[in-house]
């Protein structure tokens, strides 16, 4: 999406470790317009998907994931990073390791929001390694329903997070591909296909 890569581009920071910070429309201020188009373009490559709900984690998924269940017409649920290791009546659970913040989180979702035969798009604002979407996914296991497919708004392309996903049968869609971020600098790898 070519105004996401613009937006990247004027005003995102490399941080060491290769993160990339994008606070400025993304992960602490949201631009609203910009992520409705970015909730229209998941919903147009998912719209033959089947897709019944929307799956997130909290809190910086939520923006994207809310724009795409509103351009999809389906409910959208953020997993919650809860605290407690033992209160885990009623919910799906999984471990999530945080790249950015490298700690392992407890990700949990509420089971009476899960239906049977529901089919899930992921939506999540990065992926690097690829743990978040796939703790989302280790709770679809649990629950029983089908993930049809990974929409991610940056995909930090030098990282293994897509192989993983594919590997496991999960179709991939990002809106903007990061090959690099080496010497402070943004450099893009081709668009997915579809986009
Ligand atoms: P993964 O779970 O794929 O290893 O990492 C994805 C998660 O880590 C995302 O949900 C995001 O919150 C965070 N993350 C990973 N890389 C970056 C990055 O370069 N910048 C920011 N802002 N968050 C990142």
């Amino acid at each position: 999406m070519k105004e996401l890569e613009e937006r990247i581009k004027a005003v995102g920071t490399v941080l060491p470790g290769n993160v990339l910070k994008v606070d400025g429309f993304l992960n602490h201020q949201v631009d609203p317009d910009l992520m409705q188009k970015i909730g229209e373009a998941f919903a147009a490559r998912f719209k033959a998907a089947g897709v019944t709900k929307i799956w997130t984690v909290e809190s910086s998924g939520i923006a994207p994931a809310v724009m795409t269940g509103l351009a999809m017409h389906c409910p959208v649920i953020f997993a919650r990073k809860h605290k407690s290791l033992t209160l885990t009546d009623g919910l799906y659970t999984a471990d999530v390791y945080s790249y950015t913040k490298q700690v392992t989180n407890q990700i949990s979702i509420a089971q009476k929001y899960v239906a049977k035969d529901e089919r899930v798009l992921i939506i999540d604002d990065f992926l690097a390694n690829g743990q978040a979407v796939t703790g989302l996914m280790e709770i679809a296991n649990q629950a029983k329903v089908e993930v049809v497919g990974a929409g991610i708004v940056i995909e930090k392309a030098f990282q293994p997070g897509r192989q993983e996903l594919e590997a496991k049968g999960i179709p991939v869609m990002s809106l903007a591909r990061i090959q690099s971020l080496a010497g402070g600098q943004v450099e893009f790898a081709p668009a997915d296909e579809g986009e």
